[in-house]
């Protein structure tokens, strides 16, 4: 399945730096800065600087380099806001929602990272 990668949305606007961001992290291939409605004390988006629109298509059309640098940044970011368990810290949440069931808004991939408070059950009950 193709997917269609629309160059005007926030985050590709962000990585031109054509809108601002509060930047934690940039890598060869990755970038990483906090969200602008947090919800937990730390909430950072780490993105790939390709144009992927969800974690499948990454996934299923990223080279090794650009898989192995996301997932690096991802744990990075992790103990950059001191969220590591390996290191005494309380722990983290990745999220990557992808489409409209997983009520996907901006379509660029981006995960979720969240944490500085116990962030409950994984989903909603319907
Ligand atoms: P999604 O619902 O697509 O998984 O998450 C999109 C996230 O992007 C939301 O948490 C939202 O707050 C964040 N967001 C939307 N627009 C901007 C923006 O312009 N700057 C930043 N830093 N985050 C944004």
């Amino acid at each position: 399945m193709a997917y269609a990668y629309d160059d005007q949305n926030i985050f590709a606007k962000i990585l031109r730096g054509e809108i601002p961001c509060d930047k934690l992290l940039e890598t060869e291939h990755s970038f990483a800065f906090r969200d602008i409605a947090p919800k937990a004390p730390e909430h950072v988006l780490v993105i790939p600087k390709g144009a992927y629109v969800t974690w499948d298509h990454f996934a299923a059309e990223a080279t090794d380099a650009e898989l192995a640098d996301f997932a690096r940044a991802v744990g990075k970011v992790a103990e950059m806001v001191g969220a590591r368990p390996g290191d005494g810290g309380n722990g983290f949440r990745l999220i990557a929602n992808a489409g409209e069931d997983g009520v996907q808004e901006v379509p660029h991939l981006h995960v979720h990272v969240l944490a500085g408070r116990p962030l409950g059950w994984m989903v909603q009950p319907r």
